[in-house]
């Protein structure tokens, strides 16, 4: 066996490595775990339920396919359903 060097991806949640610098970036840039996505990894609305099955507490339907780039996305770290409060 032999060691390689890899780049891990800079957002928590997310487990991606890759072997390259400029590769990573690529990745970095999609990461659904980057908040800039509006993706349902980071949003406050999503929820991954005991059952392993995807909810949105918007409503929209997201059982086959997270959504990226959603309208509906909201990020403020915390949240009590629908309600942003300041920590
Ligand atoms: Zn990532």
């Amino acid at each position: 066996m032999y060691e390689i060097k890899a780049y891990a991806c800079g957002y928590s949640g997310c487990k991606k490595a890759l072997r390259t610098k400029q590769g990573m970036k690529l990745h970095e840039s999609k990461c659904f775990y980057n908040p800039d996505k509006k993706a349902c990894a980071t949003c406050d609305y999503y929820e991954n339920t005991n059952d392993n099955k995807r909810k949105c507490h918007h409503g929209i339907d997201i059982n086959d396919k997270p959504k990226n780039g959603c309208n509906k996305y909201t990020h403020c770290h915390g949240l009590i359903w629908g309600n942003c409060y300041v920590m």
